[in-house]
């Protein structure tokens, strides 16, 4: 499968939003993370030197089947083909200080290996994409814990959404959004991520 671009949703559970110290969005937020961040089930998460603190971010990512525009909501989950487990690996540090100055997140979110994810499954597996557990652990302990239920703007939203502005194509990513409970990830740590039904992702952190 070819991925062309991974569409990536900010903001989108309300705890999150909460610990982040963000507003509710009025519409979705979106940024982009590199092909070249993608790694797979089981491949080192890796740390450049010097960029501060680093943190995990379990969501459920879409993966496009059938590319479109403008898609309307009624139609939206029948370009989604595969389902898995994404982890937004998040310089925090780095996208903070962004933040704070009006300036973008790519290098906060976009580094090499900051995009873990689960082998894909077929769509047609899962029933209800709003209703599905997702829950997150580091070294064993259980630092996240959702369901899809909680999403502020939810798949078939977001796929309409994003079509009106950007064509999506087979292959595609759309990472949905973390619930709350993000938090650090260091060197020599095991990051367990997992979407019930949908498969588990496990990753070791190293300095690069
Ligand atoms: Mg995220």
């Amino acid at each position: 499968m070819r991925c062309v671009k991974i569409v990536c949703v900010g903001q989108n559970y309300r705890e999150h939003i909460r610990e982040m110290s963000s507003d509710e969005p009025a519409e979705p937020v979106l940024f982009l993370k590199p092909p070249t961040s993608l790694i797979g089930d089981g491949e080192a998460i890796l740390i450049p030197e010097g960029i501060g603190t680093v943190h995990h971010e379990v969501e459920l990512a879409l993966v496009i089947g059938t590319g479109g525009r403008d898609v309307p909501e009624e139609e939206a989950l029948s370009h989604v083909s595969h389902l898995a487990v994404f982890n937004d690996v998040t310089a925090r540090d780095v996208q903070t200080a962004a933040r704070k100055a009006g300036l973008p997140w790519a290098l906060a979110k976009g580094m090499d290996t900051f995009a873990p994810m689960s082998g894909p499954i077929p769509s047609d597996r899962v029933p209800d994409l709003r209703s599905l557990d997702l829950e997150l652990r580091v070294n064993g302990e259980l630092r996240q814990k959702g369901n899809t239920a909680q999403m502020i703007f939810p798949p078939e939203r977001l796929i309409s959404y994003i079509s009106r502005f950007m064509t999506l194509e087979e292959g595609d990513i759309i990472a949905t959004g973390t619930p709350s409970g993000v938090g650090p990830l260091r060197p020599g740590d095991i990051v367990e991520a997992a979407v019930a039904g949908v498969g588990t992702l496990r990753n070791p952190v190293q300095r690069r």
